[in-house]
């Protein structure tokens, strides 16, 4: 920790003040004023304000340190890191049985690694389709059992946590809503299962990564964390998809980076061309919302892509995802680990 004293100060005072309370320090030169650095002393970077002399505290520690070191294995059906993008596809909100289990069978042919699908939704309006709960987790774990494809389930209440245990839910995913729903987050990461984490769209990166900790910190494996788009005054899409949130977040974390186009764009016509945005700004994967039948879909109507539509899309985003990788464009870069 660094002590970081005002323009003008000798250290001399100070220092023999903090040797009184058993604070071991030593003084530099930084330019025109002096810094004292000090060891490890159970102080709170705030504690040491209480010295007039003192204009800042600096601390060493990495704000979350559990996401700054993070190092480890990801793994999500039979995607391999870096290879290609990741692949999470399926509906907004699961509504009919046949429906989704055929959908997971062609997801599953077409190489998508896990499938999505609404049980409890958030919903902006308490007048608009909740979702169908409990059964469509039932109809979720059939088509895992079907299609092998394991499953990413948003969590919006902790009372509902041992239902998703019991039908084998593998990715929990916390939305955009509760992203700092800190006591949720703490109860989703007790169950020791990977969390995706989307970014709610007025939070900054420190405040998203800080969510994660979170997770980290109370038992979640990994984070998937995924971009959504962020409110400006830009309303042409229902949001802005922060494309450059890829690479500073990569300076700070290894945890793997998705993106979420069906969210930021609202309407299917934009989904592909954010998705390959996305990829070539840095996203490692995508999650996009499929629907049998979207012209029909009880919620988020307009952004879901039809079957063959989400075909071409995926086909074009992996031709440029292999060009950007075989052309260095998009080498993945090294996170800056503490
Ligand atoms: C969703 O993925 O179904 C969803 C509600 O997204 P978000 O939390 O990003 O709004
Ligand atoms: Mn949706």
């Amino acid at each position: 920790m660094w002590l970081l004293l005002k323009q003008g100060v000798e250290p001399a005072g100070l220092l023999k003040e903090l040797q009184a309370e058993g604070i071991v320090a030593q003084a530099r030169k930084i330019g025109e004023r002096w810094a004292l650095e000090v060891t490890e002393n159970g102080f709170t970077p705030e504690a040491f304000l209480r010295w007039e002399e003192i204009e800042r505290v600096i601390s060493d520690k990495p704000l979350f340190p559990l996401v700054a070191r993070w190092q480890g294995e990801v793994s999500v059906g039979e995607w391999r890191r870096g290879e290609s993008p990741l692949w999470i596809a399926g509906p907004c909100s699961v509504e009919r049985k046949q429906e989704l289990l055929s959908l997971a069978l062609s997801l599953r042919q077409a190489g998508v690694h896990a499938l999505r699908g609404g049980a409890y939704k958030a919903r902006t309006s308490p007048y608009t389709f909740q979702g169908l709960g409990e059964e469509a987790l039932d109809w979720l774990a059939e088509a895992k059992a079907l299609s092998g494809l394991p499953l990413c389930v948003e969590v919006v209440s902790e009372r509902h946590l041992p239902l998703y245990q019991e039908k084998g839910i593998d990715i929990l995913q916390v939305g955009a809503r509760n992203m700092d729903n800190y006591w949720l987050l703490q109860e989703v990461a007790s169950l020791h299962l990977p969390v995706l984490l989307k970014r709610n769209p007025q939070a900054h990166l420190e405040e998203w990564l800080l969510a994660a900790e979170y997770l980290l910190l109370h038992g979640a494996p990994w984070v998937l964390l995924c971009e959504r788009g962020i409110r400006t005054f830009e309303r042409n899409l229902r949001y802005t998809l922060d494309v450059g949130v890829f690479s500073v977040a990569r300076q700070q974390t290894a945890l793997p980076l998705i993106a979420d186009p069906s969210h930021a764009a609202g309407h299917w016509q934009y989904v592909a061309a954010l998705g390959y945005a996305a990829l070539a700004a840095g996203a490692e994967g995508i999650m996009v919302e499929v629907h049998a039948d979207p012209l029909c879909a009880r919620s988020d109507a307009a952004q879901q892509l039809t079957l063959e539509q989400f075909l071409a899309f995926k086909e074009k985003a992996e031709g440029l995802y292999a060009c950007l990788h075989s052309r260095g464009v998009a080498q993945p870069l090294q996170p800056r680990l503490e």
